[in-house]
């Protein structure tokens, strides 16, 4: 169950009192404690979802949060304005589904105006996606990851519990034909269930200028009991890739993108793997994490988080938001601590984003 203690885990920062705050300078982008420059903000805009996949949420006692404790859309705007001053440069909309959030067109328009904004993306089920993906990339959207865990439609509902693969077809194909490119694909791969179908998820590259990529199982809230089981390391996956379609060719490596990438010979896509459990990134890592409730998540793994809602409404002015913005990058950890034993406790990834 999440949402049970919403107050375990916040740094405890009094913003009634921010002359306890350090000033950080403002004409220079922000870098956290271990010189990593910080600037891609996953910004989760509800915990909500139509689908209730196993490895995201419990099957029983999801609770949401009420309307009120999630950002409006001015405050929202308001903390983008601030990100971006402290310069952050991209944007990913995520959720829990981000399409169920009203107004996700406007929104998007708003944020691509907004200096400093290079480039936004969305990560998405995709069920909403074949009416959204042609208005979304007018307003500014430059390009999507869809989850697809399975190429087979009575599978595919077992694992999302309830979704509809053709739906998700569909909205492939209107984010392709609405320009939304790269399209990214990702299917987190749970032994027992989806890892008897990887060489035919892969060999969709062969087809497809698309980037298939094969998430971990992370142990969050309510499913940590599965990642015990389920992980299907990637060492494992390029070696049954491999068995099928021979020697992966390594495709250049972005130092900001967690996945490791490859290319079967010959085709048009490309393989990427995220090991956040068997094969850190976190050396490399430029993010943060905005939840719908707004708080900062200073790394996904931990607990650690920052209270912007509390400041904003309290009347802080973008000039402090930015301020405590820049102290919360001072604050991220690290990484993660799974190879001690330390899991994150209080929020699902339904909450965070991914
Ligand atoms: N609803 C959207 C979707 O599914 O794409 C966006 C939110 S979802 C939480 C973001 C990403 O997190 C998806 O790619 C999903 O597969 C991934 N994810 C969810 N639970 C996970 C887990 N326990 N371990 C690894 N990835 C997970
Ligand atoms: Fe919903 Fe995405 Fe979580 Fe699946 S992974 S339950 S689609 S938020």
């Amino acid at each position: 169950m999440t949402n049970e203690h919403p107050m375990k885990g916040v740094v405890p920062i009094s913003f009634y009192e921010p002359q306890r705050l350090p000033h950080y300078p403002t004409d220079v982008p922000a870098h956290d404690s271990f010189g990593r420059r910080i600037d891609y903000l996953r910004v989760s805009l509800t915990d909500r979802c139509n689908m209730r996949c196993v490895y995201c949420m419990p099957a029983m006692g999801m609770r949401f949060q009420p309307r009120p404790e999630l950002l409006t859309n001015d405050e929202l705007l308001l903390v983008v304005r601030a990100a971006a001053a402290a310069g952050f440069r991209k944007l990913r909309l995520t959720g829990g589904e981000p399409t169920l959030r009203q107004d996700l067109v406007e929104l998007i328009r708003a944020m691509k105006a907004i200096p400093g904004i290079e480039q936004i993306a969305l990560t998405t089920n995709a069920l909403r996606l074949r009416r959204l993906a042609a208005p979304l990339k007018a307003a500014g959207l430059d390009r999507v990851n869809i989850s697809i865990d399975s190429l087979d439609p009575v599978k595919f509902r077992q694992m999302t519990r309830g979704g509809n693969l053709d739906e998700v077809w569909a909205g492939i194909r209107a984010a392709d034909e609405a320009g939304l490119h790269p399209i990214k694909l990702n299917a987190v791969v749970v032994r027992g269930m989806n890892d008897d179908e990887v060489v035919q998820l892969a060999a969709l590259t062969t087809q497809h200028p698309w980037e298939f990529r094969f998430i971990e199982v992370m142990p969050l809230t309510g499913v940590a009991g599965l990642a015990e089981e389920g992980v299907v390391s990637t060492a494992e996956l390029i070696a049954r890739i491999e068995a099928h379609f021979g020697p992966l060719i390594p495709y250049g490596q972005d130092p900001a993108d967690p996945a490791r990438r490859y290319r079967i010979q010959g085709a048009p896509g490309k393989l990427g793997f995220i090991s956040a459990v068997t094969d850190p990134f976190c050396a490399t890592c430029n993010r943060m994490r905005l939840t719908a409730d707004g708080r900062l998540h200073l790394c996904l793994l931990r607990d650690d988080e920052v209270d912007l809602r509390a400041a904003i409404r309290a009347g802080a002015t973008q000039a402090e938001v930015e301020q405590l913005i820049r102290h919360a990058v001072q604050l991220k950890p690290w990484g993660h601590g799974l190879p001690e034993g330390v899991l994150p406790t209080l929020r699902g990834m339904s909450e965070l984003g991914g």
